[in-house]
């Protein structure tokens, strides 16, 4: 039986609206697509995953129709399911046996956890479990919200901590919250998510910027024993060409920040003031790039991406690529920006490109992609969108002399440890790695827990044996 995909929406609709592009699977398609599985005696597909969910039993959990019972089998290992079923790059499917029969498509595990969420979660209040949050009277304050930060909490909190998250924004939920627009991630599924985490007893701060309104040794005389720095990557990075200070030029993280914090977001059409052009020329690689583009063309703008590379290195699956394309996105792909052009008024105007393509210099197959001689040619754009990977918000990084910071202002960790150069005080997730994609940054909330757990326990008994 052949691999069933989910139902999407029809290009012209999408494009008048930011509903949700991806609709999901029906009840018979789940379960068609359940019975596909071969539930294997060792299956590959959890090796694949960096949580360890066990797949092969959510998805027998969805044949016999107990869609709660699947969504609670993924909630043992993922506190994300509804957002994971959206947005993750499912490793498991790469890993899923099937690839290895010749013309057979791997399951669709990632269709199938979004599915166990969207029919789950109504029940869900059935698995609070809030009487577990600190059960052991010590503190642990976890900065930032994102995936990473909320993962790590709700495993903490589980471990009986009690738990305060600091958000800078007015609103929990990183990247996932001001980052990704409602037609890839509805913002109900992000409520409905953080609603389940904050029901385990776990506090969020909203409006609290670590490093001003407190410093992280207010927090420890505060009494929080160890504290996890899960603040992301968001700060925006200059590109460095001529023009890039034009009148014009935006970064990817203002425009996403503007438009998904908008409210509706259907009334940008309508209410907002038009802050960005009509031609609009988007560099950089990445689900980035494209959501700025596909936010652009629903705002009746032209979009085009430049990206050095070919259109199958996007860092993103192949659908989002299809689905920009669809929706008009137009790809300048193997074209590297040279210049940002402008006007008498240093408005932009433009960008100066040339063209890119593989050679294989000393003949020995280490093909690189270099320019190509003579191949300049210009895109035209009243707006440019710098969408390249962010940086640290570095005020936490200015207060704390002793953080130890890698020469791409990441912050430095014991490796596997998670533990920075200052004891108690952890970091995981982008503000480590700024090019972790979500189910990784997921992986990182959990093993950091896991870790500030350990030392919680050591520094314990320390402090019994010293009564
Ligand atoms: C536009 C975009 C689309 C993406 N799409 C995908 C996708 O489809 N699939 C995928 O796998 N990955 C995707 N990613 C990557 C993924 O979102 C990230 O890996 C992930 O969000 C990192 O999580 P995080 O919790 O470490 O950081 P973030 O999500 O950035 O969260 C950090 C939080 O810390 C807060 N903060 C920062 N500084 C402070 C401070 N000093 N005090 C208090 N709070 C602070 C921030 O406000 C924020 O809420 C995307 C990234 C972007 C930018």
């Amino acid at each position: 039986m052949k691999r069933i995909i989910e139902n999407i929406e029809p290009v012209l609709k999408r494009l008048k609206s930011f509903c949700e592009v991806v609709l999901g699977f029906k009840k018979n398609q789940a379960v068609l697509e359940a019975q596909r599985c071969p539930q294997c005696s060792h299956p590959k597909c959890i090796e694949g995953c960096p949580l360890g969910v066990d797949i092969p039993g959510f998805i027998r959990a969805l044949r016999e129709k107990n869609n709660l019972k699947a969504l609670h089998r993924i909630r043992e290992q993922n506190g994300l399911a509804g957002i994971c079923g959206r947005l993750c790059s499912a490793p498991c499917e790469k890993a899923c046996i099937l690839n290895e029969e010749e013309g057979v498509d791997p399951i669709n595990i990632k269709a199938l956890e979004r599915f166990s969420f969207d029919q789950g979660q109504s029940k869900i209040k059935q698995i609070f479990n809030a009487e577990s949050a600190n059960r052991n009277n010590r503190k642990v304050a976890v900065v930032g919200s994102g995936p990473t930060g909320l993962t790590a909490a709700s495993i903490l909190v589980e471990a009986g901590y009690e738990i305060t998250i600091f958000e800078a924004l007015h609103l929990p939920g990183g990247i996932l919250r001001y980052g990704i627009p409602e037609f890839r991630l509805p913002e109900k599924a992000l409520d409905i998510e953080i609603e389940y985490i904050t029901s385990l007893g776990i506090e969020i701060k909203t409006n609290c910027l670590i490093g001003k309104t407190y410093t992280i040794f207010d927090l420890m005389d505060m009494g929080y024993e160890a504290v996890l720095l899960a603040i992301g990557a968001s700060a925006p990075q200059m590109l460095d060409i001529p023009g890039a200070q034009l009148k014009g030029v935006h970064f990817a993280q203002e425009f996403l920040m503007r438009t998904n914090l908008a409210g509706e977001q259907q009334s940008l059409k309508t209410e907002m003031p038009d802050l960005f052009g009509k031609e609009i020329a988007v560099i950089g690689s990445g689900t980035m790039a494209l959501d700025c583009a596909r936010i652009a063309v629903r705002l009746d703008k032209q979009a085009t991406i430049i990206h050095s590379q070919t259109e199958d290195d996007i860092e993103a699956t192949g659908e989002e690529c299809n689905h920009a394309k669809e929706e008009g996105v137009k790809l300048e792909v193997l074209t590297s920006p040279v210049e940002i052009l402008s006007d008498e008024n240093d408005c932009v105007k433009g960008i100066r490109c040339v063209r890119m393509d593989f050679v294989d210099k000393d003949g020995k197959g280490l093909w690189k992609v270099v320019p190509v001689k003579n191949s300049e040619f210009a895109v035209e754009a009243d707006t440019v969108i710098l969408a390249d990977k962010g940086a640290s918000n570095s005020l936490i990084i200015r207060e704390m002399k002793d953080l130890k910071i890698n020469k791409d202002g990441s912050i430095w960790i014991k490796k596997n440890e998670y533990m920075t150069s200052v004891d108690g005080v952890f970091a995981a997730g982008g503000v480590v790695n700024q090019s972790l994609n979500l189910i990784e940054a997921l992986c990182q909330g959990k093993e950091a827990a896991q870790k500030i757990d350990l030392y919680l326990q050591k520094k314990n008994q320390n402090e019994e044996k010293n009564i």
